[in-house]
């Protein structure tokens, strides 16, 4: 068990998202892209859990598969206590007011044909009962908690900015009052320029309203700023976890080393310290990853064993779970 004196309201153990591979007149299944291998991890009550990686690590498809948006190949999703890994989409639906996502393109989340006050208000519409005054307070209410004018409830999503139309999809991910949101690269379309008033806009709703996040990005000093704890992610497998603090000062994993050396160090007198770790070769395939460590075609530090034996992920230092040869016990 992950200990942590926290309760975890979300707790994921050893999920798997394979998409089958078929091919041939008779469309015969031969293989499978193992976009997500086994991953191990708990969100805690009230905490931001960054998960990060390439593109092409499986964090966006793990970031839809705890939310249970896929029929998950095998694995279990705990959420609030109660399983839902193997629950059947029809009955999801009870608990699909709790979990929410906030997406990456608010431009392609949103249709362009609905007003922001419809946008908001669909989610009342399918889940509650109220009334049409009430809804139309609660969208009020949303749109003043995400820093959107109310006078523009009756406006289309292309009147609106990049960083406004993600401020109208947060509303709308709120409206159900859910415990746990899963943020999708939420700010990788955006300006720069307000990239940094979106992430506070989700920090203040965290603190507000109590919200758990599962903060995916492949941007790593957004993370810093915004995760309690951080995954690291490589191909399809969660290499590396601990607290944010931990994980920037001192990775474990030669990959996380390799990821954040990349990261610009903000301390002068860590930055001479730091040396940046380039990779070589490329990312292997997920349909097929190498046998042992999945890392083991790119390690620097890459031993026999590695390429034999899958290493076992466990925790490595209190609260630093790693999954890498290098840390066996003796
Ligand atoms: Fe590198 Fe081996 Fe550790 Fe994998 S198990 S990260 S190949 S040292």
């Amino acid at each position: 068990m992950l200990d942590n004196p926290k309760k975890a309201l979300v707790s994921v153990r050893d999920v798997k998202m394979h998409f089958p591979i078929h091919t041939g007149v008779l469309r015969r299944k031969t293989g499978a892209v193992k976009a997500v291998d086994g991953i191990t991890f708990d969100i805690m009550e009230g905490e931001t859990l960054g998960l990060v990686g390439e593109s092409g690590c499986g964090k966006s498809t793990a970031g839809r598969a705890v939310l249970r948006l896929y029929d998950i190949t095998s694995g279990e999703i705990t959420m609030d206590g109660i399983e839902i890994g193997s629950t059947p989409q029809s009955q999801l639906r009870e608990m699909r007011p709790m979990m929410q996502m906030v997406f990456q393109d608010p431009q392609a989340s949103l249709n362009p044909r609905m007003t922001v006050e419809a946008i908001i208000r669909e989610p009342l519409d399918e889940h509650t009962t109220l009334t049409a005054q009430e809804k139309r307070e609660k969208v009020a209410e949303l749109m003043d908690a995400v820093g959107l004018n109310r006078a523009f409830a009756k406006r289309y999503p292309q009147a609106f900015s990049g960083g406004q139309r993600q401020r109208i999809g947060i509303a709308r991910a709120l409206a159900l009052n859910p415990k746990f949101i899963v943020c999708d690269e939420p700010i990788a379309a955006l300006d720069v320029s307000i990239q940094a008033q979106v992430v506070n806009l989700l920090e203040d709703l965290q603190e507000k309203f109590g919200l758990t996040y599962l903060f995916i990005s492949h941007d790593l000093s957004m993370v810093r700023h915004i995760a309690t704890r951080v995954a690291v992610m490589y191909l399809g497998k969660i290499v590396e976890l601990a607290e944010r603090e931990t994980l920037f000062a001192e990775p474990l994993h030669p990959y996380a080393k390799a990821l954040l050396s990349a990261v610009p160090e903000p301390d002068p007198a860590l930055a001479r310290k730091t040396e940046r770790i380039i990779l070589q070769g490329d990312v292997p395939s997920p349909s097929n990853p190498p046998k042992g460590c999945n890392f083991c075609t790119r390690c620097p530090e890459v031993m026999d064993i590695c390429r034999e034996v899958e290493p076992e992920y466990r925790e490595v230092k209190p609260r630093q779970f790693a999954a890498c040869h290098l840390y066996n016990e003796t």
